[in-house]
C-alpha cells in the first residue's frame, strides 16, 4: 500500500528523499507537551522562558470569547471555573450516559443529559465540544514548535492512554485534524514512555514491562509484552480519579486541621483557596528534593516536613499498589517476570513513590527522564520510526486513507481510520432511527471529510428483512474486514433476528497518490468548516430525537400532566422546532437543554406513576 508525503502548507506532493519533522505529543489531563528529535535525541519544547516544557491542559475563555491556554489559563482555574476548562481529557469521546457513571465534579457546565449523545461543555451561550477544546490545546503546542523551529509543522503522533477505546481514539484524532495536524499515528502512552527508555527500539528484543503512571489527576498502571517491535497491551489498571492533586488535598487538609481553619472558608474565598493550592503543590515539589517546607498561604505561615507528608500520602501510594496487584493478576504474572519498571507522570518525582513501586515489584525503577516528559520523548521517536529515520525497523503496511460508512444526516463515521495497519478489522454498533424500520442502507466510504459528500463512495448495500421494531431497538452490528491487499469485506448483521448481508469492495482501486494526497489536503484545510457543519447536523439529529420523545411523552402521559405542564412543554418543543430549521447550533443546544431541564422531573412523576399502576396490575 502506498506511502504518501504531502507538504500540508501548500499543498505540493514530496519526494522521499525530503524528510518532514513529525512531532510527537503528550495530550495529557494535567499537562500537555510537544517534543521532537534533534540530531538523533528526542527533545521537549519549551515556551518562551525556554524552562518550562509543560502546558497545563486549562483553556480559559474571557470575555468577548478570547481564548487562552495553559499558564495563563490555569491562573482563572479557581476564579471564573465556569468559563475554564481542564480536565477535557476525561470527556473525549465519551456520552453524556457514560459521564453520568463516572460521577465526578468538574466545575464548568457538561450538560446534563441522559442520552447516548457526545458530551457538549456550556460556556456562556456557546457549546464545545472535548474536540474542539483539545484542538486548542494542540494548536497551543503547534503554535509553540512552529515558533522554535521557526518553520510549519504539519504531522504528529499523540499518545493516549492504553485503555482508550475506539470512540476516544478517534476523538482524539479529530482534534488533531482541527488543529492542522495530520495525526500519523496514535500511541500507546506506556508504549511511548518505553520507546524513550529505549525498550523495544531492536527486532530481537522480547520483554515484560511494567509502565507506572501517576499523573495529576490519573493513575494508570500498564503491562506490556513487547517481541519483535511489537507492543502488546497484557492488562491495564488504575484510578482515574487518583493523582498528585490529591497529595495536594491531603496538604491542605492537615494544614486547615493544623491552623485552626475552618475547611468551608476556603470554598467560600476562592482567592485564599488558590493561595492554599499554590502553597500545598509547593510544598510537595519542596519535599521531592528537600526534607523541609516552609511557606505562606492567605498570610498563614504553613510548615510541612517529608515525614508528615510522607504519612499523608501514604494511603494513596497504597492504593496504586493494590492496581500493580489487579494488573500483574489479570495479566497472569507474578512480579519476578517484570523485566523493567518504567516511571511516568509528574507525581513519580516524589521519593515515597518510587521507594514504594521499586519494593513492590523488586527491583531498581526507570526514573531517568523526566517523568513528566518521558510520553512525549517517546512519541517523538515514534515519530521519527514513522517517518523512515530508523532503519532498524520494518515500516509496516497502512491504510492511506480512511474508511467508514454514512450515518444520519450525511456524515461520515471512520471505522478504519487511516494510517491503520493492515491487514484489520474493526466494527461498531448501529440502531434504526424510524419505528418498524425492515431494511437499512449501508453505503461505504473512504476519505477524510465530516460529510460522505465529499468523500469518495466504494460502494452500498441493503440489509434486509429487520423484523418490525420500535425505533434504537434493532442492534445492527457493521463490520470492516481489510486485508493486506487493500480488500475491503463490509458485513452488516442485525443481532436480534441474525439477518445478514455483505459486499467486498477494492478499497485502492482507481485512485492515485495524487488523487489522496489532495483528499488529505482538503481534509486538513476545511476542518474547521467540516466541524462546524458536523456540529449542526449531530445537534439537528439530536434534536429531532428530543422532539419524537417529547410528542410520544404527551401522547401517553396525558393524564398525568396538568394543563400548564402540557401547554409549556408544547411550547419548549416548538421552540426546538424552529430552531433546528435554522443554522445556528448553539440555538439548538439552548432549546434542547431548556426542554430537557423543563421535562425531566415531569417524566420522573410519570415514571413512578407508571410503575405504580403496573404494579396494581392494570398493564400487565
Ligand atoms: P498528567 O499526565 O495528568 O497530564 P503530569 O504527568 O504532568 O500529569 O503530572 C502532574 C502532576 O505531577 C501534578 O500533580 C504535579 O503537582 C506533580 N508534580 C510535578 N512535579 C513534581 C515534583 N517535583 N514532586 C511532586 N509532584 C510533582
Ligand atoms: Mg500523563
Amino acid at each position: 500500500m502506498a506511502k504518501i508525503s504531502i507538504n500540508l502548507s501548500d499543498g505540493t506532493v514530496k519526494q522521499e528523499e525530503k524528510k518532514d519533522i513529525i512531532v510527537g505529543i503528550d495530550l495529557g489531563t494535567t499537562n500537555s507537551l510537544v517534543a521532537y528529535m534533534e540530531a538523533g535525541n528526542a527533545v521537549a519544547v519549551s515556551g518562551q522562558d525556554g524552562k518550562n516544557t509543560l502546558v497545563p491542559s486549562v483553556v480559559h475563555f474571557s470575555e468577548g470569547d478570547t481564548v487562552l491556554v495553559g499558564d495563563a489559563a490555569k491562573a482563572f482555574l479557581l476564579k471564573q471555573p465556569q468559563n475554564t476548562i481542564y480536565s477535557v481529557k476525561r470527556l473525549m469521546g465519551k456520552s453524556y450516559q457514560d459521564i453520568a457513571k463516572a460521577g465526578q465534579y468538574l466545575g464548568y457546565e457538561i450538560i446534563d443529559e441522559d442520552t447516548e449523545s457526545l458530551v457538549k461543555i456550556r460556556v456562556r451561550d456557546k457549546f464545545y465540544s472535548p474536540v474542539e477544546l483539545s484542538a486548542k490545546i494542540l494548536a497551543e503546542l503547534k503554535n509553540r514548535i512552529e515558533n522554535t523551529l521557526d518553520q510549519p509543522i504539519s504531522k504528529a503522533v499523540i499518545t493516549v492512554p492504553a485503555y482508550f477505546n475506539d470512540a476516544q481514539r478517534q476523538a482524539t484524532r479529530d482534534a488533531g485534524k482541527l488543529a492542522g495536524l495530520d495525526v500519523l499515528r496514535i500511541v500507546n502512552e506506556p508504549t511511548a514512555a518505553s520507546l524513550a527508555y529505549g525498550i523495544g527500539l531492536s527486532q530481537d528484543e522480547s520483554k515484560t514491562i511494567a509502565v507506572y503512571d501517576l499523573g495529576g489527576g490519573t493513575f494508570d498502571i500498564s503491562v506490556l509484552q513487547i517481541q519483535g517491535g511489537i507492543f502488546e497491551v497484557l492488562s491495564t489498571n488504575g484510578d482515574t480519579l487518583l493523582g498528585g492533586d490529591d497529595f495536594d488535598r491531603a496538604i491542605i487538609d492537615y494544614w486547615l486541621e493544623e491552623y485552626n481553619i475552618e475547611k468551608n472558608i476556603l470554598t467560600d474565598n476562592k482567592e485564599l483557596g488558590q493561595s492554599f493550592r499554590i502553597a500545598a503543590e509547593e510544598a510537595k515539589k519542596t519535599l521531592s528534593t528537600q526534607d523541609q517546607y516552609t511557606g505562606t498561604a492567605g498570610g498563614q505561615t504553613v510548615n510541612l516536613n517529608k515525614a508528615q507528608f510522607e504519612s499523608l500520602v501514604k494511603p494513596l501510594i497504597d492504593k496504586t499498589l493494590v492496581s500493580c496487584k489487579n494488573a500483574l493478576s489479570d495479566a497472569q504474572l507474578t512480579v519476578d517476570k517484570i523485566d523493567s519498571v518504567i516511571m511516568v507522570g509528574g507525581s513519580t518525582r516524589v521519593p515515597a513513590v518510587k521507594k514504594a513501586v521499586s519494593a513492590y515489584f523488586q527491583q531498581e525503577v526507570n526514573d531517568k527522564l523526566n517523568p513528566d516528559e518521558v510520553v512525549a520523548l517517546g512519541a517523538a521517536i515514534q515519530a521519527d520510526i514513522l517517518a523512515g529515520n530508523n532503519k532498524d525497523l520494518l515500516l509496516i503496511d497502512i491504510t492511506p486513507l480512511s474508511l467508514g460508512i454514512e450515518t444520519m444526516g450525511g456524515l461520515m463515521d471512520t471505522i478504519i481510520p487511516r494510517n491503520t495497519k493492515v491487514p484489520a478489522k474493526a466494527g461498531r454498533q448501529y440502531t434504526t432511527s424510524v419505528d418498524g424500520q425492515k431494511n437499512l442502507q449501508v453505503s461505504v466510504y473512504q476519505g477524510e471529510r465530516d460529510l460522505v459528500a465529499d468523500n469518495r463512495k466504494l460502494g452500498e448495500f441493503i440489509l434486509r428483512g429487520i423484523p418490525p421494531m420500535p425505533a434504537g431497538i434493532p442492534k445492527i452490528d457493521i463490520q470492516f474486514i481489510l486485508d493486506a491487499d487493500g480488500i475491503l469485506t463490509v458485513k452488516a448483521s442485525e443481532l436480534r433476528s441474525g439477518v445478514e448481508q455483505s459486499i467486498q469492495v477494492k478499497s485502492a482501486y482507481g485512485i492515485s497518490e495524487e488523487d489522496m494526497a489532495r483528499m488529505l489536503l482538503d481534509s486538513i484545510q476545511n476542518a474547521e468548516a467540516d466541524m462546524k457543519v458536523r456540529a449542526l447536523l449531530e445537534a439537528r439529529n439530536e434534536a429531532n430525537n428530543i422532539i419524537l420523545s417529547a410528542d410520544k411523552f404527551l401522547q401517553q402521559n396525558a393524564t398525568i400532566l396538568n394543563e400548564e405542564e402540557t401547554t409549556r412543554t408544547i411550547e419548549l418543543t416548538n421552540a426546538l422546532r424552529e430552531a433546528v430549521k435554522g443554522e445556528d447550533k448553539d440555538r439548538i443546544n439552548l432549546a434542547m437543554e431548556e426542554l430537557n431541564k423543563y421535562t425531566t422531573p415531569l417524566a420522573h412523576r410519570a415514571m413512578d406513576v407508571n410503575i405504580g399502576e403496573a404494579i396494581k396490575g392494570k398493564k400487565l
